[in-house]
């Protein structure tokens, strides 16, 4: 996981937060998540702002590029209703979001305990 300061032309731009780089690392702009913040006025919120950001690409990691909901961390669009929901700790992700990654963490274990390689989504 990265934290930029600032969105890059690197064509592989999820949402405006950030982006992952299947299957190996994710991204997230520090500067959204600030420009969030204060467009909500809840500057004091930045890191919990900034661990969304991140929970989102860490699900793209696990669940696959094409694994937005229209529910909970692995939303799209972030709009202002979603935001404050979060703020509350009601955006998470979904129970078979959860299940398919835990999926994905004992595959890959598998193939690194026998000396592969993991195949991915
Ligand atoms: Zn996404």
């Amino acid at each position: 996981m990265r934290i930029l300061p600032s969105a890059t032309k690197n064509g592989f731009r999820d949402t405006v937060f950030g982006y992952a780089n299947l299957p190996a690392y994710a991204s997230v702009y520090y500067d959204r998540a600030v420009l969030l913040a204060r467009s909500e006025n809840v500057e004091f919120e930045l890191p919990i702002i900034l661990g969304f950001a991140m929970a989102h690409e860490l699900g793209h990691l696990l669940l696959g590029s094409n694994s937005h909901s229209d529910t909970g961390i692995m939303r799209a669009q972030w709009d202002r209703k979603a935001v404050q929901s979060a703020l509350m700790g009601r955006q998470l992700f979904t129970l078979e979001q959860a299940g398919a990654m835990r999926e994905n963490l004992r595959a890959r274990r598998a193939a690194t305990a026998i000396g592969g390689v993991a195949s991915y989504r």
